[in-house]
């Protein structure tokens, strides 16, 4: 299985959001083989984009969550709710929100309450800046990252957990990271992941991001180690996630062929 992660960040009103979510479903219409194709609007864009979504084969998830179920969190947004709203994905850790202030002890408080039932699976995000990975200390950091959100987490059996590699210097920069740079951390993230959690196999898949775009997606896809990918920019364009999952099906039909 290959997953296409669309993450509108903070853009576009309801309608926008939409007819985005329209145009793309268009993109798996006619196809067989298809990949989870998530899209991720604001909050307040969730209810709606959800109508649009029922009885098709694309999925509903959050940009953010809080902490925890529901309480006493102002301004957040629980697990409970996003439920509620019928979301089944959520976004963790995203380097947006570290940089906001997220800490590694909030996203573990994240982890563990979407873990407490069993209906959103989350994307943990991780990667390392420009200055880590020119020091040669990008698989250092990354993996404290994944021992720091994960460790000590109770997931329950066939929960699943996606992981996205989105180093910093590539996120919205149009300098994507090479296969050559992905593939190691993905194998390595795969490693340490299912040695903290036990999760393993189908259920644990590791996405890559940063500035994924119609010309790249394809070379990235067809790596059998990279199950997919977390989209900025692109896939606020119709035509371009479009491109995108296409890329995913052409991928998916031909490793089936194999
Ligand atoms: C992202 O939003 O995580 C992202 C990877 O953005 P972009 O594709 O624009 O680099």
């Amino acid at each position: 299985m290959k997953y296409i992660i669309a993450n509108w960040k903070m853009n576009l009103g309801i309608r926008e959001s939409v007819a985005l979510a329209r145009g793309t479903l268009h993109a798996l219409q006619g196809k067989e083989k298809v990949p989870e194709v998530v899209v991720c609007p604001s909050f307040t864009a969730l209810a709606e984009v959800r109508k649009t979504l029922s009885r098709t084969r694309m999925f509903l998830g959050a940009q953010n969550v809080g902490p925890g179920r529901a309480g006493a969190f102002t301004g957040e947004v629980g697990v409970s709710q996003l439920e509620d709203i019928g979301c089944t994905f959520a976004i963790v850790g995203h380097s947006e929100r570290r940089s906001l202030g997220e800490t590694d002890s909030t996203i573990g408080k994240k982890l563990a309450g979407l873990y407490e039932t069993g209906n959103i699976t989350p994307i943990l995000c991780v990667g390392e800046s420009k200055d880590v990975r020119d020091a040669g200390e990008a698989e250092k950091f990354v993996k404290k990252e994944l021992k720091d959100a994960l460790s000590g987490l109770k997931i329950g059996r066939r929960r699943k957990l996606l992981i996205a590699y989105e180093p910093l210097w590539a996120i919205g920069t149009g300098k994507p990271a090479s296969v050559l740079e992905i593939v190691p951390m993905q194998e390595m993230i795969r490693k340490v992941v299912t040695d903290i959690t036990g999760v393993d196999g189908a259920d644990l898949a590791v996405l890559y991001g940063g500035s994924v775009d119609t010309e790249n997606a394809y070379g990235f896809l067809r790596e059998p180690s990279i199950d997919g990918l977390l989209v900025g920019g692109a896939s606020l364009k119709i035509h371009d996630i479009h491109a995108i999952i296409e890329s995913a099906c052409e991928v998916m039909t031909a490793q089936e062929s194999l």
